[in-house]
C-alpha cells in the first residue's frame, strides 16, 4: 500500500461517526476484533496477567500495509494506540482505543554472509537463535528466549552476553516502522539519523515497528548455566558474586537470582571463551560453599535458556528496578533482607552485573540510557495471594534503600504500573529525554502512540 492510499482511508465517517471499521477489516489480511467477539480475549492476552490490554479494537497486523491501515484509522477516529507482541513487558494496559497485534508477523531471515538476521515484529527471541545457530551466529538475546526480539531490542536488551558485546540496541542496522502519519519507513543511520538513534531506546513511542535488520554476532558455544546454593547454608553468596565481579574480564557476564520461597540463591553465567578459562574463572564461586545444583558446562547457545531458567508460564506479577553505580554492602543487607522467606511479601531478586561493552558507547549512537551503571537489579513479587499495596509499599521501601547508588531505571524492566511518567524519564540521561520528547513532537506530536512507555511530545519545539 502506498502513503497516498493511506492518506485517503477512511475519509467518510460511518452512521455512529466513528465508524469505518468494515472498510478497515476487509482492507486488512488479519482479524479485526472488538469486545464480545469470539478471538478478542485470546488476541489480547500475552505473558502478563497483571497488565492484560481491553481495547476497543484490536488488529491482528498480518504485515506492515496492515499495520499502515490500522494506524490511519486509528488516527481517523482518534483512537489511541497500543502494541502487543508477546505480552511480557506491557506498561499500564490499554481500556480503550487500538491494540495492535504482531504475532502474525513471525518471520526470520539470516543472511550469513552479511552477519546479520531481518526480523519481524512478533518474532521471539527463540526462533532467532534457532536460525541463526547453524551459521554460527548468535544475537543479543537476554535471559528468556520467549520474549519478544524487537521490544527487547528497541528497549536497549541487556542480554546473557552483554559484557561481552554491549546492548541489543547496539546492534541494530535498520528499522521499518509506521509512523503516526500512516508511512512505512526504512529508517537507517544515512536515511533518518534523528528516528534512528531515537527509535534505539525510545520503545515505541516513535511508531510501529515491522521489522529490524540486526547484527548478529560470532558465538556458538559458551561455557555457562546455574549454581544453585541454598541461602542459609551460604549466607555470603551475595557478597562473594560482588566480589568475584569486580575481577572478571568483559567476557564473563553474570547475575544472580534470589528466590525466597525456595530459599535458594541462582548464581547464572555466560563465558565467551574455552572451557578450562571458564572453570578457572568461576572457581572462587563454586568455594562460596556447598552448591545444591552445580550446572556449568559448555553448552550450545541454542541452550542458553538453562541458564536463566526464566519462568514460561503467564505470571502476574509487579516489579520495581534500579540501575546501581556500585553495589556495597549496606545495599546487599537490604537486599538479603527483603528476600528472607519471612518477609512480608514475597521479593525474589534479579541482580546483573553491567560495565564491560554496556558501559562502552556504540559505533552509532543511540538512546539507551545510564552506561555508567555497573549493576542492575530488579525486585520481583509474584502477585498470586499477595496484597498489592503491601508489595508497593515493600517496592517502595527497597527503592529507597537502594536510593544512594540509583543512577536511573531501567526501561524495559518497568512494566504495569511503574510504568509512570517519572520512572520512564529515569530510564534516560535528561539530554536524551529532552531530545526524545522533542523527536516525538516532530513525529507524533498528538502522541497517537501513548499507550506505552510514553514519552510525552515537547510541542513547543
Ligand atoms: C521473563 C522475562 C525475561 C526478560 N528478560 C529480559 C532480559 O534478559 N533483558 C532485557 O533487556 N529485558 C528482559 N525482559 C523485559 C523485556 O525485554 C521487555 O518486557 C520487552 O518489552 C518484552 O517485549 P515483548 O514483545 O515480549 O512484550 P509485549 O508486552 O508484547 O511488548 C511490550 C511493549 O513493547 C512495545 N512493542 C512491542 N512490539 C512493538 C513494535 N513492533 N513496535 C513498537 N513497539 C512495540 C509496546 O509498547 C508493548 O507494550 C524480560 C521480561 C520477562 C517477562
Amino acid at each position: 500500500m502506498d502513503d497516498t492510499d493511506i492518506r485517503t482511508l477512511f475519509g467518510a465517517e460511518g452512521p455512529d461517526g466513528s465508524s469505518g471499521i468494515d472498510d478497515l477489516a476487509r482492507m486488512l489480511q488479519g482479524p479485526v476484533l472488538t469486545p464480545g467477539q469470539d478471538g478478542y480475549d485470546d488476541e489480547r492476552s500475552g505473558f502478563s496477567l497483571a497488565a492484560q490490554h481491553r481495547p476497543d479494537i484490536i488488529v491482528g497486523a498480518a504485515g506492515p500495509a496492515d499495520v499502515q491501515a490500522a494506524v490511519a484509522y486509528a488516527r481517523r477516529n482518534g483512537l489511541p494506540v497500543a502494541v502487543q507482541a508477546t505480552g511480557h513487558g506491557a506498561p499500564e494496559p490499554a481500556t480503550a482505543g487500538m491494540l495492535i497485534t504482531t504475532g502474525r508477523m513471525a518471520g526470520v531471515e539470516v543472511k550469513p554472509e552479511a552477519g546479520s538476521a531481518w526480523i519481524e515484529a512478533g518474532v521471539r527471541w527463540q526462533q532467532v537463535i534457532e536460525a541463526a545457530a547453524p551459521f554460527g551466529l548468535a544475537p543479543i538475546s537476554g535471559s528468556s528466549p520467549h520474549v519478544g526480539a524487537v521490544s527487547y531490542t528497541l528497549g536497549g536488551g541487556i542480554g546473557l552476553l552483554g559484557r561481552t558485546f554491549g546492548y541489543a540496541a547496539d546492534y541494530v542496522r535498520r528499522i521499518d516502522v509506521v509512523t503516526a502519519d500512516g508511512r512505512l519507513r526504512h529508517v537507517t543511520e544515512e536515511s533518518e539519523p534523528d528516528l534512528f538513534w531515537a527509535l534505539r531506546g525510545g520503545r515505541s513511542n516513535f511508531g510501529v515497528v515491522t521489522g529490524m535488520e540486526i547484527e548478529l554476532v560470532q558465538v556458538s558455544r559458551i561455557f555457562g548455566g546455574g549454581l544453585y546454593f541454598d541461602a542459609d547454608d551460604v549466607p555470603d553468596v551475595l557478597r562473594v558474586w560482588r566480589d568475584w565481579t569486580t575481577t572478571v574480564p568483559d567476557e564473563m557476564t553474570s547475575s544472580v537470582a534470589v528466590i525466597p520461597g525456595r530459599n535458594v540463591v541462582q548464581v547464572r553465567i555466560a563465558y565467551v571463551g574455552d572451557m578450562a578459562d571458564g572453570e578457572r574463572l568461576i572457581a572462587p564461586l563454586r568455594d562460596a560453599g556447598p552448591r545444591l545444583i552445580d550446572m556449568v558446562t559448555e553448552m550450545s547457545y541454542t541452550e542458553s535458556e538453562s541458564i536463566c531458567n526464566d519462568p514460561t508460564d503467564p505470571q502476574a506479577s509487579t516489579m520495581v528496578n534500579a540501575m546501581l553505580s556500585d553495589l556495597d554492602d549496606a545495599p546487599i543487607a537490604a537486599l538479603r533482607d527483603v528476600s528472607r522467606g519471612d518477609a512480608t511479601v514475597p521479593c525474589i531478586l534479579d541482580i546483573r552485573h553491567l560495565g564491560g561493552a554496556l558501559s562502552r558507547p556504540p559505533a552509532v549512537p543511540n538512546a539507551v540510557g545510564h552506561r555508567d551503571a555497573q549493576y542492575l537489579v530488579g525486585v520481583i513479587t509474584p502477585l498470586t495471594g499477595t496484597d498489592v499495596k503491601v508489595a508497593r509499599d515493600v517496592h517502595g521501601h527497597v527503592l529507597k534503600l537502594l536510593q544512594p547508588w540509583t543512577v536511573g531505571r531501567y526501561v524495559n524492566f518497568l512494566a504495569g504500573e511503574h510504568a509512570t511518567r517519572d520512572e520512564i524519564r529515569a530510564a534516560y540521561e535528561p539530554t536524551d529525554y529532552q531530545r526524545l520528547s522533542v523527536l516525538k513532537g516532530v513525529y507524533d506530536p498528538s502522541n497517537l502512540f501513548r499507550l506505552n512507555h510514553n514519552i510525552p511530545p515537547a510541542l513547543d519545539s
